[in-house]
């Protein structure tokens, strides 16, 4: 949406994609919850990015170094064993994040326990036949290690559920959860789930579900209502896992020295006054590198990144800051903690004996 949105501004826009074709996540999303096909929406984009004049899109290619400040950054681009550098006047980082694969749940053993995207595509693809749905939500979320709340698998799951009842509607679904976090206007779909009788069962961290797989699937967990222990027998288990950041998160945060959270998230400069913007001048953020979130969010933040990042390229001059540091040589003692915070890269740590 940002390189789109700037592009269509008369920027040129340098794309770089490290996957085989561009679109990330989105090309996983088959169906929404109002009902809207994304992939008719996401096919006119890519479609658009790969013939738009300004746009220069660099696919399976890899950054290899990015080197200067706001309005001057040079970037050298891998692509193929070929190495391109290429100038610029400010940075977007919009690199996603990860489903998880679970360890928990028995996940792997069997081809009937899922994941709510391996699920997705069953129903997309129109090879979904299970009489008996089990959910389980909070897969890896909001645990020891991942104290962070996926945000969007609690309106997945109310969205496969609803699918499954539009498809099926003789399947039972059960959504074993925590707290339904189908915030906003999703509540509603939540109510709608509710009333075609998908059945919520609430649990809590320390009555967690059990997953056995001995000639059948079967799930045991408290019924807080009836206050007994309860078993499921479902011929579908599907885990609602949680969302990683990108492993590569670390290497991008080290060369344009920006920081991440502790979950491992590109962390922004001010949450409500910057929240498109890094500390660094010229670098933005967008999409689930900065956290979970859901389609109608990525969009939103890719537009207000294009925004923020045209008040920069707009101007034929800049003014930077008056403030120059220098190294007092008397006065430093070759700690080099000065060296990784500088944001123009301008220091090296010269190492020689003294007489
Ligand atoms: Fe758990 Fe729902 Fe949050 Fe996902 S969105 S981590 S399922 S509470």
């Amino acid at each position: 949406t940002a390189s789109l949105s700037l592009a269509e501004q008369g920027f040129e826009v340098n794309l770089v994609e490290k996957e085989q074709e561009l679109g990330g996540n989105m090309r996983h999303i088959h169906y929404l919850l109002g009902g809207e096909d994304p992939r008719k929406e996401l096919d006119d984009i890519i479609r658009k990015l790969d013939s738009h004049p300004n746009i220069k899109v660099w696919k399976n290619a890899s950054i290899e170094s990015i080197d200067g400040f706001v309005g001057n950054f040079t970037t050298k681009i891998k692509q193929n064993k070929k190495e391109i550098e290429v100038e610029h006047g400010v940075v977007i980082v919009a690199s996603g994040a990860k489903e998880y694969a679970p360890t928990e749940y028995l996940y792997g053993s069997d081809d009937n326990i899922i994941s709510q995207r391996e699920l997705e595509k069953r129903l997309a693809e129109k090879k979904f036949d299970a009489k008996n749905v089990v959910m389980i939500q909070c897969v890896g979320s909001r645990e020891e290690g991942h104290m962070y709340c996926s945000r969007v698998c609690c309106s997945i799951a109310v969205k496969n559920a609803l699918k499954i009842k539009e498809v099926s509607p003789d399947t039972e679904v059960f959504v074993l959860y925590r707290d339904m976090r189908t915030y906003g206007f999703n509540e509603e779909y939540y109510r709608q789930a509710r009333n075609e009788k998908v059945l919520f069962i609430r649990y809590d961290t320390d009555g967690k579900p059990e997953v056995t797989n001995d000639e059948n699937i079967e799930v045991s967990v408290n019924e807080p209502l009836l206050g007994q222990r309860i078993v499921l027998q479902p011929d579908l288990l599907v885990l609602s896992s949680r969302i990683d950041p990108n492993t590569d998160n670390e290497t991008i945060a080290k060369m344009l020295k920006i920081p991440l959270n502790q979950d491992g998230f590109f962390l922004e400069a001010h949450m409500k006054l910057r929240p498109v913007d890094f500390a660094t001048e010229g670098v933005f953020l967008a999409g689930l590198a900065h956290s979970p979130k859901n389609l109608t969010e990525t969009i939103a933040q890719g537009e207000a990144v294009a925004g923020r990042a045209a008040t920069i390229i707009s101007k034929k001059e800049m003014n930077l800051s008056a403030m120059i540091s220098e190294v007092v040589d008397a006065n430093c003692d070759g700690c080099a903690y000065c060296i990784d915070p500088c944001p123009y890269n301008a220091l090296k740590l010269i190492e020689f004996m003294r007489n």
